[in-house]
């Protein structure tokens, strides 16, 4: 029987974040990691295993960051947990004793129920180098590819199968636009131009339509949507969301709900000496503190920071899921941070919107340059910000990273209108049309609460 002062369970986002986080703050401790696969997937570069990178290999997170950390590392899977004796038990016999426990077992897939789902060619996307490896293979030898959801997954999918390969890509979306999802509404400029990208790149996008069934015999050759169209396919790939891994926490008897094993705001579970974080825990939004859907790699990581450093005293606390979304599609980003104006509405704050879109270099004319639309959403009771939507080159994906500060640190129109900045021709935008805060300066023309 193998002893650890500290022992995570799941080797991907958030449990490595947690282990090393855990490495920080308690340097005298033994730290063991048990993940089931031999080489773990950047789960966010998935899309990209299927273009830009070319192979799962290509797309791994190296197993040095825990030997960095003095963090040993066990593959193999973590069968059953008994808290009363501490103990983790694994499928090769073996059983760890902990002091304390972090869960982090992500999540998985989801199949929708219909007919035929079962059928040859048929790829749910799975966190798996092996799965991943087949499905590069069967894109080799297929004509018509059909991607069920619209979101980032299906749209990176998307572009990155018609890159290099001669073959028609359908996406199929029950919403009626594309990303209406990540940026909460329809009519949305950033949805709109994703979908003028697709369409420019020969990508048939039907919004509107749910699939029903999956059709040909052992193998697909067409599926069926909710309208009565039927689309030729020989492969389908399903990008529609995941559901929590909760498993081992469940038998284990902690407490679990529909969104995850629930914790508390430390990360902490039903049991005090185990904590839990990433895709496999139950959310709740930083706005209205009600449960949230959203599963990201960011949300992952922050939650086991936040674990990682309670493990045996409590010094950090969740707020809640901002939510923050990056894209890039070619030289077009899109980004959102926090809520939209409809969906702020829908939560009861009263909205006042601002924008502002100027190049992100000045003068425009220097290389690299692209132009910025910002688009900013405050809470018009007291002026603070509570979503950001961006839109233009790869500068977008650190300014909707600074909104998201700005929104945890609840930050209002005149704060922002006056927040200092540092420019340079070559890498932002003008100090006169920096579009952060020219569209909060927009936004407060509006606001009758202008300062604290
Ligand atoms: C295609 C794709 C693209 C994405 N792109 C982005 C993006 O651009 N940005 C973003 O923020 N998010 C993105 N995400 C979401 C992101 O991947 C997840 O939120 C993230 O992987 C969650 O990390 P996690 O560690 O909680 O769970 P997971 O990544 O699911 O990892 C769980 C780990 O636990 C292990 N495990 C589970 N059970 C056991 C057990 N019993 N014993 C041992 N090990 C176990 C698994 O093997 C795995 O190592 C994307 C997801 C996908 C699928």
């Amino acid at each position: 029987m193998k002893q650890a002062d500290i022992v995570v369970v799941g080797g991907s986002a958030a449990g490595i974040t947690a282990a090393i986080t855990a490495r920080r703050h308690h340097p005298e401790k033994t730290i063991l990691l048990i993940r089931k696969e031999k080489q773990v997937l950047i789960p966010c570069g998935i899309p990209y295993i299927f273009g830009t990178v070319g192979t799962p290999e290509n797309n791994l997170i190296p197993d040095g960051v825990l030997q960095a950390n003095n963090i040993e590392l066990i593959v193999d899977e973590a069968k059953e947990l008994n808290p009363a004796e501490k103990t983790v038990f694994l499928t090769s016999g073996e059983s760890i004793i902990y002091d304390k426990l972090v869960l982090a077992t992500g999540s998985y897939s989801l199949v929708p129920p219909i007919p035929g789902i079962n059928k040859r060619n048929v790829y749910p996307i799975k966190k798996d180098v092996q799965h991943l490896k087949n499905l590069l293979d069967a894109l080799n030898d297929v004509k018509d590819v059909v991607i069920l959801g619209c979101g980032f997954i299906g749209v990176e999918f998307a572009d990155e199968c018609k890159k290099n390969r001669d073959i028609n890509v359908t996406i199929v979306e029950m919403l009626n636009q594309c990303l209406q999802i990540a940026f909460g509404e329809e009519a949305c400029k950033c949805c709109q131009e994703v979908e003028d990208y697709l369409a420019d790149k020969g990508i048939h996008v039907i919004t509107g339509s749910s699939l029903v069934e999956v059709l040909g015999d052992d193998k697909i050759t067409a599926v069926k949507l909710s309208s009565g169209q039927e689309v030729k396919a020989d492969l389908l790939i399903i990008g529609i969301g995941v559901k929590p891994n909760v498993v081992l926490a469940e038998n284990a008897g902690l407490t679990v709900g529909k969104g995850g094993i629930i914790v508390d705001a430390t990360m902490r579970t039903s049991d005090p000496n185990i904590f839990a974080c990433g895709d496999c825990t139950s959310k709740f939004s930083f706005f209205t503190g009600q449960p949230s859907g959203l599963r990201l790699a960011s949300i992952a990581t922050t939650e086991a920071r936040i674990a990682g450093a309670n493990l045996y005293e409590i010094s950090r606390k969740n707020p809640g899921v901002v939510g923050v979304f990056s894209t890039a599609l070619g030289n077009l980003t899109v980004a959102m941070a926090g809520m939209s104006a409809k969906g702020a509405k829908e939560c009861g704050f009263d909205v006042i919107t601002g924008y502002a879109e100027a190049p992100d270099r000045h003068p425009g004319g220097m290389p690299g340059m692209s132009k910025i639309w910002v688009r900013l959403v405050f809470n018009k009771a007291n002026g603070e910000l509570v979503g950001g939507a961006v839109r233009g080159g790869p500068s977008v994906g650190e300014l909707v990273n600074t909104i998201s500060a700005c929104i945890q640190n609840r930050m209002r129109a005149s704060d922002i209108a006056t927040f200092q900045i540092g420019t340079h021709p070559a890498v932002t935008a003008s100090p006169i049309a920096y579009q952060l805060v020219n569209a909060a300066e927009m936004a407060l023309k509006n606001m009758t609460f202008k300062s604290k």
